[in-house]
């Protein structure tokens, strides 16, 4: 059984590692990014969004704003009760706040879950800004990219040291090369998988 949580910038690898992760593990991957995405994507006939989730989030990802926690909360919430998830997952783009990581921490424990690592994923601004602008992605607009850089050093880098003291946090030197990426992320899973 594996629990864990990605954190890293804009850029910093995060889907790309899940997605081997998923693959080679069969875990679970949950991206709030890829998730809202979505939700914001799927329009009805008038060009609405169909989800309410989808409403309420558009305007703070196009402008590379971080969706309300109490938004992001109620969505993790219900997202880790349903039956797919009991059996591990990996959680992407979330926590991003202190406070996100602190109600995650009461949601796990009322769920009777337990996290087993926060891997972080160091990459230097300047690398997440020039990776971030190479992949081209919708909500990737010059402007979106250097507001989403500095919220992620305002915002979620004080997750950080919350998960250092919970003797949770895996720090991992994500300007390497993606083979070599997975294969510590792997090292440091490899003890909790049966
Ligand atoms: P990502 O793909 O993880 O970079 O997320 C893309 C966008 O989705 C972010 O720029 C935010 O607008 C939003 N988002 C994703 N996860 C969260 C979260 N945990 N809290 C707030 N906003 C989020």
């Amino acid at each position: 059984m594996v629990r864990l949580v990605i954190l890293g910038g804009p850029g910093a690898g995060k889907g790309t590692q899940c997605e081997q992760l998923r693959d080679r593990l069969g875990l679970v991957w949950i991206s709030t990014g890829e998730i809202l995405r979505q939700a914001i994507a799927a329009k009805d006939s008038d060009g609405d969004c169909q989800t309410e989730l989808g409403r309420q989030a558009q305007s703070y990802v196009e402008r590379g704003e971080l969706v309300p926690d109490a938004i992001m909360i109620q969505f993790i919430q219900q997202r880790l009760s349903q039956p797919d998830v009991q059996q591990g997952w990996i959680l992407d783009g979330y926590p991003r706040t202190a406070f996100q990581a602190e109600e995650l921490d009461f949601l796990l424990e009322e769920l009777q879950q337990q996290l087993d690592y926060a891997i972080f994923l160091a990459v230097p601004p300047a690398e997440l800004k020039a990776r971030s602008l190479a992949r081209g992605r919708t909500d990737d607009t010059p402007e979106a990219i250097e507001r989403r850089i500095e919220l992620f050093e305002e915002r979620t880098v004080p997750i950080l040291e919350y998960y250092d003291l919970r003797k949770r946090l895996v720090r991992i030197d994500g300007a390497k090369p993606i083979e070599d990426v997975q294969d510590a992320i792997q090292t440091t899973v490899e003890t909790l998988v049966e």
